[in-house]
């Protein structure tokens, strides 16, 4: 019989173990990190983890399922809960890298469920819930993103500094051309929130972005302290 190639293809494409194919259904990752001195400078304020003041370093946000056209999907699949059993050896890096900040006070729980429920269960033909909750921490222990900005003299010491100086930092860092995300604090200045960096579908390697988030930010922004 004559071997058929293309159907070969499609099996690769498909992702295939032996007759098993998973097909994914998002192009790519946001991997989003946060820096707490400006979710908490804000009006809304924000309430520390019921473990304690996180260090002041970049938090983890989420990994986030995405398309290249700019949309995502979210609340894949009500049947496959948080389950924090499976996560137990995680937990303790969890707290350190993912903390809560949203009041009252708790434990990190309840984001990890929304984070999980809202975009994980989205990647779940891909990886299960402790390959995402791993695969997050893995991206922030390889970014490094704080570093790479002091080591450019960027430090969150409520100075500001230009959207392009800290995006060069970034991207001679790490070699990949970060989004950043900025927000107000309560007097109104534009501050440097949250960090976007864009991952292929395995979760493990980083890539460039096909697409960016939308938002501006001032050409000079502040990198408050925490
Ligand atoms: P998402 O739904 O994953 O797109 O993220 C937005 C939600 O996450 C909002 O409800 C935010 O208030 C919440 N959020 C963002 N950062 C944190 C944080 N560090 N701790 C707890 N909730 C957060
Ligand atoms: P603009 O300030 O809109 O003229 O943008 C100047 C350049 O920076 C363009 O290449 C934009 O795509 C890019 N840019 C604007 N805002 C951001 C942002 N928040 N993160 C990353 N790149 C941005």
């Amino acid at each position: 019989m004559k071997s058929n190639s293309s159907t070969l293809i499609k099996l690769l494409v498909l992702g295939c173990l032996s007759v098993v194919c998973v097909a994914e259904d998002f192009d790519f990752f946001y991997f989003v990190q946060q820096w707490p001195g400006s979710y908490c400078d804000t009006k809304k304020s924000c309430c520390y983890p019921t473990t304690g003041k996180p260090a002041a370093d970049f938090g983890i946000h989420g990994l986030w399922p995405n398309y290249k056209d700019g949309s995502y999907p979210s609340n894949c699949d009500p049947n496959n809960p948080f389950d924090q059993s499976e996560i137990s050896d995680l937990r303790s890096s969890m707290q350190k890298e993912w903390p809560t900040l949203a009041c009252p006070s708790g434990s990190g729980i309840e984001f990890w469920t929304h984070e999980w429920e809202k975009h994980g269960t989205c990647s779940e033909s891909v990886i299960d819930q402790h390959g995402y909750f791993a695969a997050a921490l893995n991206l922030k222990q390889k970014l490094n993103l704080l570093q790479a900005l002091e080591s450019a003299g960027i430090q969150p010491n409520g100075d500001s500094y230009s959207l392009g100086n800290i995006k060069d930092a970034v991207k001679s860092a790490t070699g990949f051309t970060p989004f950043i995300e900025c927000n107000v604090d309560e007097s109104g200045n534009s501050q440097l929130y949250q960090v976007y960096f864009c991952v292929d579908t395995s979760g493990s390697d980083l890539i460039e972005c096909p697409v960016f988030p939308h938002g501006k930010c001032g050409s000079q922004i502040e990198f408050p302290s925490f």
